[in-house]
């Protein structure tokens, strides 16, 4: 078919090694269809496997970030019904989840796993719609990757004797599990798979702006015929997490957010006999080397700092670059920088979606001001931002000082502060000087190097010559300020189960 129109063209960028011949720009709008999803106006509590109003009733907005649209109404749980939920986990831990035998449980969780691909696309829509992250994230990433970890730890469910020989494993009760809006759907599945498999039940609660994927999840625990109470899911503000980290009857508390919220958690369960994983900030270093190859680490620093939107926990959101090749490292990445797609998340062109809420706009904002303020140069490609919706340019800052609090302070946005090194052990030093250790990248060509640098940085996962992989067979967690615990892997299961002397 002829094109009627030709497209628009832009001067390729210097970096391309393309003179000055225009390259083709606009991408007509792909946007994902919502026909095949089903968002209801109100949602209750999910206690016993039934929805049920908030006692007194209440309920709060959720919004999609990118057009400021009320999506949905959810309810707002009050300390009631916290202990209606954690008796109900409790009554199914006691009398029939922790009884089962761990191939029956494993049925659960594989159908659960089933269920979640075959409605693969009503997840990826919802969470794209609800958290603001672009949908070829969503569906590409988020939603498989939820999937996986329940066929993962299904495997595990029968085989726990296995995983820790001469011990004998059993479920510690009733686990409360607080996330945060990030990763709504995968977070929800690296807290319920293993908890499920270890023979836990759970209450979750979803963070407040991004409840939609939670809900529309345990309409799957009803379909898949979870006995009712092993999976509850409650939603309110803040103070209701704390409600639940500090009932009586829960023993394990698995919470990822904030370490400012990690460490009221602590506090509130420290001399009790629950359990914790803590799951918290970062700031993670990405380390260039001069024998890395450029382009290829290009694509690795934006995918580690502006993969949804910079707000992930274990972004390479500071940039260490070796001195000699600064210069052309730095304009590849500004003209790659210049070529993503910032705007609706729903469209499948998208690369950078909308920021999660109002509040976190506002957050990196004011960091990005202080990065100028503080005397650090920043570039941002020339793009136009919607009208509506929380959005955000990417951002790099030159001539950043570890002293700066855009190199100190997790900003959770698309901004990257790009520092120097000259030496391998410079690099360590500049990587480790934060309070946290959550992650970490190497690009180099050298493997003897990459496990010099691995063994040398406090950081919980650190990534060679790629970023931002995840597995669900791979063990996930923090150093310092980054929290304690680990989730994933084999590592994910000792979290949930005691561990009581020879079989
Ligand atoms: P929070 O730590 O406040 O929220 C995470 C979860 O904890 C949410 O479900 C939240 O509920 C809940 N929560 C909040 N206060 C309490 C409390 N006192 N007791 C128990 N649970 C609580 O993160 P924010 O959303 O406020 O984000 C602030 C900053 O935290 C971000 O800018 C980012 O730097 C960092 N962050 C880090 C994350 C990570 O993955 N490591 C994830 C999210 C944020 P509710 O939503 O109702 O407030």
């Amino acid at each position: 078919m002829a094109l009627t129109k030709k497209p628009e063209t832009r001067p390729a960028p210097a970096s391309w090694g393309m003179a000055a011949r225009g390259v083709p720009w606009e991408y007509a709008a792909a946007p994902e269809s919502t026909d095949h999803i089903r968002i209801e106006r109100e949602y209750g509590l999910f206690i016993n496997n039934a929805f049920s109003p908030a006692r007194p009733k209440a309920t709060f907005d959720v919004i999609n970030p990118a057009t400021e649209e009320v999506l949905s109404k959810v309810a707002r749980a009050s300390k009631a019904d916290v202990n209606r939920a954690v008796q109900a986990a409790r009554q199914a831990h006691d009398t029939t989840w922790s009884r089962l035998p761990g191939s029956e449980r494993a049925k659960y969780l594989y159908r659960i796993a089933r269920i979640m691909q075959e409605r693969s696309r009503e997840f990826a829509v919802v969470e794209t719609m609800n958290s603001g992250k672009p949908i070829r994230e969503s569906r590409d990433v988020d939603v498989p990757l939820a999937a996986a970890h329940f066929f993962y730890y299904a495997g595990w469910a029968d085989k726990l004797e296995y995983a820790f020989p001469n011990r004998r494993p059993t479920s510690l009760g009733v686990a409360a599990q607080i996330i945060p809006w990030n990763f709504p759907l995968l977070m929800l599945a690296w807290k319920i798979a293993p908890a499920l498999a270890c023979g836990n039940t759970v209450i979750l609660k979803p963070a407040s702006t991004t409840p939609l994927t939670a809900y529309l999840f345990a309409d799957v625990v009803r379909q898949a015929e979870l006995p009712p109470g092993v999976v509850n899911i409650i939603t309110g503000p803040g103070e209701i997490g704390m409600e639940l980290v500090r009932h009586p009857l829960v023993d394990k508390v698995a919470f990822t957010g904030s370490t400012a919220v990690g460490k009221l958690i602590a506090r509130a369960i420290a001399g009790t006999h629950k359990k914790a994983t803590l799951e918290l900030g970062g700031k993670a270093a990405n380390i260039v080397f001069d024998d890395a190859p450029l382009d290829q680490a290009i694509e690795g620093i934006i995918n580690g700092i502006y993969f949804n939107q910079g707000e992930v926990c274990c972004a390479g959101s500071r940039l260490f670059v070796q001195e000699s090749v600064y210069e052309p490292l730095l304009d590849k990445l500004k003209d790659r920088l210049s070529t993503l797609r910032v705007g609706d998340p729903l469209d499948k062109n998208t690369d950078v979606g909308a920021i999660n809420s109002a509040g976190q706009l506002a957050k990196i904002a004011e960091l990005v001001e202080s990065g100028i303020a503080e005397g650090a140069e920043i570039f941002q490609p020339d793009c136009v931002l919607p009208d509506k919706g929380f959005f955000f340019r990417p951002t790099l800052f030159t001539g950043v000082s570890q002293s700066h609090r855009i190199a100190q302070e997790e900003i959770f946005g698309p901004v990257l502060s790009v520092l120097t090194f000259r030496t391998p052990e410079e690099a360590v030093e500049k990587a480790n000087n934060t309070p946290y250790g959550l992650s970490a990248g190497v690009w180099t060509e050298k493997g003897s190097r990459i496990f010099k640098m691995i063994g040398a940085m406090k950081a919980g996962v650190v990534w060679a010559n790629t970023f931002n992989r995840f597995d669900p067979t791979s063990p996930f967690g923090g150093y310092k300020e980054s929290g304690y615990g680990r989730e994933g892997g084999r590592h994910g299961l000792g979290a949930y189960l005691r561990l009581d002397g020879a079989a």
